[in-house]
């Protein structure tokens, strides 16, 4: 069946004309095929070749446009259009795992609008939920040590989507991937937990950056500090793999029969780094591997995303350093758990999508002057409240496009 502009579908064998979602589709080897539903036959289906625009909407937004059931202008039009496009397959809704975190964290007593929201996002991405901040840095992280000659240097297997480009044929069956939820909620320590630990972190960088002249002194801190993080990383996961070298050796020893006689190391302390390390390194040599990402730090070189998350927090840093923002009651949005949320959707996302959608706060964030610079190196827009007529310029021309 060949596919014609109206989002049909024509059948070669008898000439019936049918929509996209009406044809059941098939799997045979790696052919893809349709059900005629006139003659009842089984033909190829030659999908177009299209590609997507990837839309990336963050939690306010959709917290926002889940609310506008209820009439609030431009939110309403905007969750339409959006939709619409959807259906017509010129766009692609990533939905995250940072969404799934943050639904998760809706206290019990909105059990029932936690359980709605997350069905809502769940829908918009067609059960095809992206990956969250580390497992971004791992996979760009992995391509820089790989060496590898792409000619797509952000593709979209690192957001963790199977192909959000593939023509969506008939009724596919979606995944509700609650489980999410309930993970995240299982392991997630309170949110006042959460903050504290954030209110130390930023207040011990203030304590040691006593001469602070501006924003690019709180950036060389704190990608100082994610150096440092790496670094122990690389060296508690090296330190392990020794240990299981050593105990690999001393079975064996003692499979032929001898007693050997070892010096145990001291364990080494456990660095939070150490996993994400494994998991960078994970099929790659390890000995290359591992040389060339401390190569690359010392040279300054670190994945894109983490780029963009250290100069959002060195803008940050630099705000608390001035003793701006600082109410108390504030701090989850300015500096704690919420804002940190918004710095994963941001430095995540952007190298891979088209669009996205911030809070107003966060949208001024990404126009300070180390954010910027960062934010320019990638083709996406940025959208939020204070733009949103021109998101829905952008949407309309997307419509008007033949
Ligand atoms: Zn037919």
């Amino acid at each position: 069946m060949l596919c014609s502009e109206q989002n049909c579908f024509v059948c070669l064998h008898c000439g019936h004309v049918q929509y996209a979602v009406d044809v059941v589709q098939g799997r045979k080897k790696d052919e893809v095929r349709g059900r005629c539903l006139q003659c009842k036959t089984w033909i190829p289906l030659q999908l177009p070749s299209i590609r997507k625009k990837l839309v990336y909407l963050d939690q306010s937004f959709l917290s926002d446009i889940y609310c506008a059931a209820n009439d609030k202008g431009i939110e309403k039009r905007l969750l339409r259009k959006l939709q619409e496009l959807k259906r017509v397959q010129r766009i692609f809704l990533v939905v995250s795992d940072i969404h799934s975190i943050e639904t998760s964290a809706i206290p019990d007593k909105y059990a029932e609008k936690r359980t709605k929201l997350w069905q809502f996002q769940n829908t918009l991405a067609n059960g095809n939920i992206a990956g969250n901040f580390y497992d971004i840095f791992t996979a760009q992280t992995r391509r820089m040590l790989a060496e590898h000659d792409d000619t797509d240097p952000f593709p979209f297997t690192d957001i963790g989507l199977h192909d959000p480009h593939r023509w969506q044929v008939g009724i596919n069956v979606v995944p509700t991937n609650s489980w999410r939820l309930r993970l995240h909620r299982a392991y997630t320590p309170p949110r006042d937990e959460i903050n504290e630990k954030f209110l130390n972190i930023i207040d011990r960088q203030v304590e040691n950056i006593p001469d602070c002249r501006g924003v690019r002194d709180c950036l060389n801190h704190v990608l100082g500090l994610w150096r440092k993080d790496i670094q122990q990383g690389i060296d508690a996961y090296q330190q392990q793999s020794d240990l299981q070298l050593l105990m690999k050796q001393y079975v064996e020893a003692l499979e032929t029969g001898h007693t050997p006689v070892i010096q145990v190391p001291q364990l080494p302390d456990d660095a939070p780094f150490r996993r994400i390390v494994g998991d960078v390194i994970e099929g790659l040599d390890e000995t290359t591997a591992l040389q060339r990402w401390l190569r690359l730090m010392k040279k300054n070189q670190i994945c894109p995303s983490l780029r963009i998350r250290a100069a959002i927090e060195a803008e940050l840093l630099w705000i608390r350093w001035q003793g701006h923002r600082s109410n108390p009651k504030k701090f989850n949005e300015n500096f704690g758990l919420s804002r940190q949320n918004d710095v994963d959707h941001v430095s995540a996302f952007v190298p891979y999508v088209d669009a996205l959608t911030t809070d107003g706060d966060m949208h001024n964030l990404c126009k300070h002057e180390v954010v910027a610079e960062e934010l320019a190196r990638f083709p996406a827009k940025i959208f939020s409240k204070k733009n949103y007529d021109e998101f829905e310029v952008w949407l309309d021309t997307l419509l008007a496009a033949k």
